[in-house]
């Protein structure tokens, strides 16, 4: 026969170990990544973001630029935000 604080104990064990998956499969959803975009009503074709990400950025034959990696690798992150700052129609936007 089972003290009635045994079944208790189980039941904030098994509490715990929810919280706990509850916890890791949080932290995958919320994997973070990068998107850019380039909104073609405001681009000039001026090429700054080229010059400055030329992997994530390109002047289309249109003269437009386009961004071409989505998302966005962490290693051009901060490159990719150097482009959005120096942008000079603020025709960059970046979700993060
Ligand atoms: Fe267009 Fe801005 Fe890139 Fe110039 S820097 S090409 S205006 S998106």
């Amino acid at each position: 026969m089972h003290e009635p604080g045994y079944a208790k104990g189980h039941l904030v064990a098994a509490d715990n170990f929810y919280d706990k998956m509850m916890k890791l499969s949080s932290i995958k959803i919320m994997e973070v990544i990068m998107r850019a975009f380039v909104d073609p009503e405001k681009c000039l074709g001026c090429g700054v973001c080229e010059g400055i990400a030329p992997d994530v950025f390109v002047l289309g034959a249109d003269g437009i630029a386009a961004v071409q990696l989505d998302p966005v690798p962490e290693q051009y992150w901060e490159d990719t935000r150097q482009a959005a700052a120096d942008c000079p129609e603020e025709a960059i936007t970046i979700e993060e």
